[in-house]
């Protein structure tokens, strides 16, 4: 991790004074979190913000954080996403050393706790259907019906639980469940199943097993067995607590776990659930899980945010106890400000207009020096020239400019961004369209003094790279688009997120690397593809653009 993530000092929020408060007590000895993703899809960015979480403070305490595959449901499930998220977390900068899971490898020793669960007289064997089963639970406000199952003796239980796992009976013919309190207000403490009869295919366990923990209870077994001190989840779990607690006391294990919960991210402009991230891309409607519009993890990636800058962001937010709508402009905010110190400046052009210098001879060469980095000056300088024929960009120019118009215009001078002075001294038009084909132009030399408003940027034709420039904007058009249950949020997408410009670069572009980014002068951070970005046909994502939304949204937001 860079320095700049360790030497800020750290805004404090309740996780943090809580595990604080447990270490300086002598409560918690070692800090042990986990981050327990399902492996049904890629990480987004609401993963990164429990990651940075899980592993930040496991790190800032000197204690250790799992990576943990929550696969205990069968459908869904895969090796792909399984890898997808090891590489994830791992690019975001975190280290799970050897504490590698699977709640899979569990299962074993999960029947072994269920049973010994019925051997105490807490868990029993029920074999409601379906629809008596909605009606014995009861509702908030009414107590729930005792099932009859829950009279059987142990010996019954246990010899009907065996048999379940040998596959004797239907799925969802019988279920298992923990005997608690069927008058609870806490609906999840009305005997909440603990195992379901289920014929699945496991993408590890394969066909070995027919009978599935339900998340409580294998959550809290898996943290109970790999000593974590501090289990760190979202806001819909907060009533799933009491059960955490109640499997929690009926394990034997040295270090009893404990559930605090936290807000989950939600951004503007897209949406994160894994469902219908999956239905963009089945549906073709993105290039991939890693499409560069995409919140996961790989898409950012692709796009040229640094995992530095996501770190940032996860930081700024905080973790609060409450829901809210975190403006996308702010993780933009975050992105600049990274690129802004690490990326070195290069020169291109999205929309190249031609301009002959006629003071320049044909070969002629004046070549400057260009900072690559005013931000760092260890980044050093290059070698640019300046041709008879160049490039600069077609809204640099106007044959009739508007009063503020900075820029190029007939008897106009402007800046050469390293390069001296233009004049531009002709036009030449298309006939019959009256597009300005090709402008022309006087040169003066940098110590020249010409009075100019504006600079602009440029590429010499000579050493010009024909380069593919992918110009991303927001995926969806609305804030919250899946706000709304009635409207499909597919509605929503953006038509115009994804633009594409044949341009030119300086050469220098052609020693990048894939996922190498880069700010082009005046058009923004961009980042080498890392797919399609090859040495005779460099292609560049944009990043972000130069302008921070952010500091103007969130003080007129007060
Ligand atoms: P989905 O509902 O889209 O399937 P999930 O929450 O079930 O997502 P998991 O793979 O179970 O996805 O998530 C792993 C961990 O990441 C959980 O601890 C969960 O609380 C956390 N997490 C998921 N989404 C967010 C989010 N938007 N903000 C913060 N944490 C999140
Ligand atoms: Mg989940």
């Amino acid at each position: 991790m860079s320095d700049s993530d360790t030497s800020k000092e750290k805004p404090s929020h309740f996780i943090r004074d809580i595990v604080a408060g447990d270490v300086a007590a002598g409560r918690t000895t070692e800090v042990v979190t986990r981050f327990p993703p399902e492996p049904n899809g890629y990480l987004h960015i609401g993963h990164a913000k429990a990651i940075c979480l899980d592993f930040g403070i496991a790190a800032e305490f000197g204690g250790r954080c799992h990576l943990r595959m929550d696969d205990t449901n069968p459908a869904k499930e895969s090796m792909e996403y399984v890898n997808a998220i090891k590489e994830d977390v791992r690019w975001l900068g975190f280290d799970w050393g050897e504490h590698f899971y699977y709640s899979a490898d569990y299962f074993e020793t999960m029947v072994e706790i269920a049973e010994d669960l019925i051997r105490r007289g807490d868990a029993y064997v029920c074999d409601l259907s379906r629809d008596e089963w909605k009606d014995y639970r009861g509702v908030p406000t009414r107590p729930g019906k005792d099932s009859p199952g829950r009279s059987r003796t142990v010996e019954e239980n246990l010899d009907l639980f065996r048999r379940m796992k040998d596959g004797e009976f239907e799925d969802g013919s019988r279920c298992l469940r923990a005997k608690i309190d069927m008058a609870s207000p806490n609906l999840h403490m009305r005997d909440p199943v603990l195992y379901r009869i289920l014929r699945a295919n496991h993408y590890r366990a394969g066909d070995r097993w027919c009978i599935y923990p339900t998340y409580d209870f294998a959550h809290t077994i898996e943290d109970a067995l790999e000593g974590v001190t501090h289990s760190l989840c979202t806001l819909e779990f907060e009533v799933h607590r009491p059960l955490y607690e109640w499997v929690a006391d009926r394990l034997d294990v040295p270090v009893r776990p404990r559930q605090f919960e936290f807000a989950r991210l939600n951004l503007t402009y897209t949406v994160m659930s894994k469902r219908k991230l999956l239905e963009l891309v089945n549906e073709g409607l993105v290039d991939g899980w890693n499409d560069p519009r995409m919140p996961t993890i790989c898409g950012m990636r692709r796009r040229g945010y640094p995992p530095a800058a996501i770190r940032a962001f996860c930081e700024t937010i905080g973790i609060t106890k409450y829901e809210s709508l975190t403006d996308v402009a702010l993780l933009e905010h975050c992105v600049r400000d990274e690129l802004n110190r690490t990326a070195l400046r290069r020169m291109a052009v999205l929309d190249p207009l031609e301009v002959v210098i006629e003071n320049v001879d044909e070969g002629g060469e004046h070549a400057y020096e260009a900072v690559n980095n005013p931000e760092d000056p260890s980044a050093g300088t290059r070698t640019i020239a300046l041709t008879r024929r160049i490039y600069i960009d077609r809204s640099d120019f106007m044959v009739d400019p508007p009063p503020k118009y900075f820029r190029l215009a007939p008897g106009r001078s402007v800046r050469l961004r390293y390069a001296g002075f233009l004049t531009c001294t002709g036009v030449e038009t298309n006939d019959e369209t009256g597009d300005v084909t090709r402008v022309i132009c006087r040169w003066d030399p940098p110590e020249t003094k010409v009075k100019v408003k504006g600079t602009i940027h440029w590429v010499s034709a000579d050493h010009a790279v024909s380069t593919e420039f992918r110009l991303y904007d927001r995926l969806f058009l609305v804030e919250e688009p899946d706000a709304d249950k009635d409207v499909d949020f597919r509605g929503h997408l953006n038509p115009e997120s994804l633009t594409v410009c044949n341009g030119v670069a300086e050469p220098s572009v052609l020693e990048l690397g894939a996922g190498e980014g880069i700010q082009f002068e005046r058009i923004g951070y961009f980042c080498a593809d890392v797919e399609d970005h090859a040495k005779d046909r460099p292609v560049f994502n944009r990043t972000v653009s130069l302008k921070d939304t952010w500091a103007r949204s969130s003080s007129s937001r007060g």
